[in-house]
């Protein structure tokens, strides 16, 4: 394996060695129709997931994304398996279906980025809703607060960050002065995986050229040695940088919605949660019972009505989509069931006829 791309964890490399001894391993740098971009040592190559993975993958969600560590055989060009994902960034996907889709695998590191230009760029809402998603995902959240030059306030945007995001490190950045460009990219080890999260605007695109130096992150070259078929639409999303480390970059990443369970909520809002957890009424929902303790905290101050309000809203937001989820669930065993006694049916008629 290269030595500057991140190695594989223990578990993966167990993984490697039983399940696909023989194998050689590979990482996705890049997703197209049907095709992956795979980074091999010193090769990269155009692969395909093998007939035998078509057939065990059940789910969307066990084909490789970029940033899998995958299993290759013989010369390289299909992919025998997917090594069991560590941290990965997920989304609830779009078009109806609650089914988690996985936007970047094994991240080791989440940069939430937001705008010190004032305005919506930095919003404790904003910020708290990524960190719920970051902390879903494993990842470890570090807060990048960029366009530091446009700063008129930086102790008060400092400490709004600190409410928001409690015990994550904060980076002052400014891609224009190239303040806190060094920090940003000493903080990623060559061991590690970053992916950089954000409203668009904030200067996402701004740091990642800074990372990347001279580099761009630029499209996939389509006339790169190909095994099969000529249509390749892959494009590289996973970058290894000059300094160490790899970054990831897909395009839905950039418009990232909600995806986490009840945990991550908790433990963002773990302020929130002391609070709620004292609370005398076991079926309380905390907003607006006599003698609640959240409601309490309120009054006294110890807790700040905009915090409230946005663990409210996400709160609103998963209890949707966990909804949505259960209906799926339902309606999904719904549709087992008639196709069982379908079955059942046809097995009786054949016996008599
Ligand atoms: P993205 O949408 O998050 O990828 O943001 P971009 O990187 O496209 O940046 C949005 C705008 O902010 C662009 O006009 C950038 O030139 C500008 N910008 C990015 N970083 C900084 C910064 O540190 N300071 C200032 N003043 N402008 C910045
Ligand atoms: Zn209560």
């Amino acid at each position: 394996m290269n030595s500057d791309t991140s190695p594989l964890s223990v578990r993966q490399r167990t993984e490697l060695e039983t399940r696909f001894s023989g194998c050689r391993c590979g990482r996705v740098s890049g997703e197209g129709m049907h095709l992956y971009r795979v980074m091999s040592g010193d090769d990269e190559l155009l692969c395909r997931v093998s007939g035998a993975f078509r057939h065990a993958a059940a789910k969307k969600n066990e084909y490789p994304v970029t940033g899998d560590w995958v299993a290759l055989r013989g010369d390289g060009g299909l992919i025998e398996g997917v090594l069991t994902r560590e941290a990965c960034i997920g989304r609830a996907s779009a078009g109806g279906t609650t089914e988690q889709q996985i936007l970047a695998a094994n991240v080791d590191l989440a940069f939430i980025v937001a705008g010190l230009d004032g305005g919506r760029n930095l919003t404790r809402r904003g910020i708290e809703r990524y960190l719920v998603m970051v902390r879903e995902s494993g990842a470890v959240p570090l807060l990048v607060l960029n366009k530091l030059d446009l700063c008129a306030d930086i102790a008060g945007s400092l400490q709004e960050a600190e409410e928001a995001a409690p015990d994550v490190r904060q980076l002052l950045t400014s891609t224009v002065t190239g303040d806190g460009i060094d920090e940003l990219i000493d903080s990623i080890g060559p061991e590690h995986t970053a992916v950089m999260l954000g409203p668009s605007g904030v200067g996402k695109s701004s740091l990642i050229n800074a990372l990347l130096g001279e580099q761009r992150l630029a499209e996939g070259d389509t006339r790169q040695s190909d095994h099969r078929g000529r249509h390749t639409s892959t494009s590289r999303s996973l970058v290894l940088l000059p300094g160490g480390g790899s970054l990831i970059d897909t395009p839905g990443l950039r418009e990232l919605r909600l995806w986490a369970g009840e945990g991550s909520l908790d433990e963002v809002f773990h302020d929130l949660e002391y609070y709620a957890r004292n609370c005398r009424f076991r079926d309380c929902t905390h907003q607006g019972e006599p003698d609640c303790a959240v409601q309490k905290a309120l009054v006294d101050g110890a807790l700040s009505h905009e915090r409230y309000e946005s663990y409210l809203e996400l709160r609103k937001e998963l209890d949707y989509l966990h909804r949505r989820n259960d209906e799926q669930a339902r309606a999904e065993e719904v549709r087992r069931w008639k196709q069982i006694s379908k079955s059942v049916k046809r097995f009786y008629k054949n016996k008599k006829g």
